[in-house]
């Protein structure tokens, strides 16, 4: 086995994944912070997931081991070269051919094999050394990755949340110049159709504020009854409570980059109880998802019945392929954009029947 210390061999390629990871890493954060709506934070690794902890933890570590590996290494080296020198010396006093030679022999033969033997357990001392910086740099590495991996989906996860938001924003902006007195509400027995995003976690899916547990969310406020609230008691935020949609689904991904790391539920929503009307969305007393298209970095699926949306809120890792499969990504965003309006726009079952083959309606 050969070993190559310090600055060579496998040293070289850490420094340089330790080079393009350094960018990434760079990369990622000022995209987070981009994301969060601060394009001037400055953001570490550790601001955003305890593993770069570890990470520091395990790269100082990395550095003592091979700093002692390095040390072993040197001591080699220098043992190698003397037993050389020594057998150099051997050499000559063969040629030579003293007479008095015997004990210079001797002694040089000993110290000789003192140094061998030496080697020996140096070579010990090194394979295991050697083992653990190897296990190292995996460790690093894959630490590394997951710490990308997991910036990418803040990443992600904070540009659906300004999605999620957008109607809140836009509320913000319009409340300035309608009075809420001029806003309508409707109080109508059939269901207003609503748009809105969900933030897609490993336990389920995430609106603005909160989980949502099942497709239907009633909302509350601690303002008291008559949710929503029409006359700003509860508003320092956009108009205030209840469950906010966006009017069309081109309106509420506007602006909004879909790409090949992109994980987003868009849905539509029967919008019902009390509903009150703004510009470009409404705020209701409850809202129940009658149609979901989740866009899951490179796949894009779309389920229109009951159960299925049923079992994607209780669990989005037990719950059974949703409907077809409809489109492989990465498509590109305008596309992505049309075709989750298409899906979740018209008449579900329409839609479906259509993706299926089954003849629609007469
Ligand atoms: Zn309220």
């Amino acid at each position: 086995m050969v070993y190559v210390a310090g600055s060579g061999g496998r040293g070289t390629n850490v420094a340089t994944g330790t080079r393009t990871w350094g960018i990434e890493l760079q990369t990622l954060l000022g995209e987070l912070a981009e994301a969060q709506g601060s394009p001037d934070r400055i953001l570490r690794p550790a601001d955003v997931t305890p593993l770069a902890r570890d990470l520091d933890a395990r790269v100082s570590l990395l550095r003592s081991v091979v700093t002692r590996r390095d040390r072993l290494l040197e001591e080699r080296r220098r043992l190698e070269a003397s037993i050389h020198g020594y057998g150099r010396a051997l050499e000559l006093l063969e040629a030579t051919d003293q007479v008095d030679a015997g004990p210079v022999e001797r002694s040089l033969r000993s110290r000789v094999h003192e140094l061998r033997r030496r080697l020996v357990e140096l070579a010990d001392d090194i394979a295991p050394m050697q083992r653990r910086v190897e296990r190292l740099e995996v460790e690093v590495e894959s630490l590394r990755g997951r710490i990308v991996t997991e910036l990418r989906h803040a990443v992600e996860a904070a540009r659906v949340n300004r999605l999620a938001t957008r109607t809140h924003a836009r509320g913000l902006v319009e409340r300035s110049r309608t009075d809420p007195i001029d806003l309508e509400v409707l109080w109508s027995p059939v269901p207003v159709t609503g748009y809105r995003a969900w933030n897609i976690r490993h336990d389920g899916l995430y609106g603005a504020r909160r989980r949502w547990l099942r497709p239907t969310l009633t909302a509350g406020c601690r303002e008291g009854l008559d949710v929503p609230h029409v006359d700003g008691r509860c508003a320092e935020v956009a108009f205030g409570c209840g469950i906010y949609a966006a009017k069309s689904v081109p309106r509420l991904l506007a602006d909004f980059d879909i790409d090949g790391d992109t994980r987003v539920a868009v849905g539509r929503v029967d919008l019902e109880g009390r509903v009150v009307e703004h510009d470009h969305g409404y705020r209701a007393q409850q809202a129940t998802v009658r149609a979901l298209a989740v866009v899951d970095r490179d796949v894009v699926r779309f389920a229109a019945d009951e159960e299925r949306i049923r079992g994607l809120f209780i669990d989005p890792r037990e719950a059974p392929l949703l409907a077809a499969q409809v489109g492989r990504l990465p498509l590109p965003t305008r596309e992505l954009r049309r075709l989750i309006d298409d899906l979740i726009r018209e008449p579900a079952d329409g839609y479906a029947r259509r993706l299926s083959g089954e003849p629609g309606p007469a």
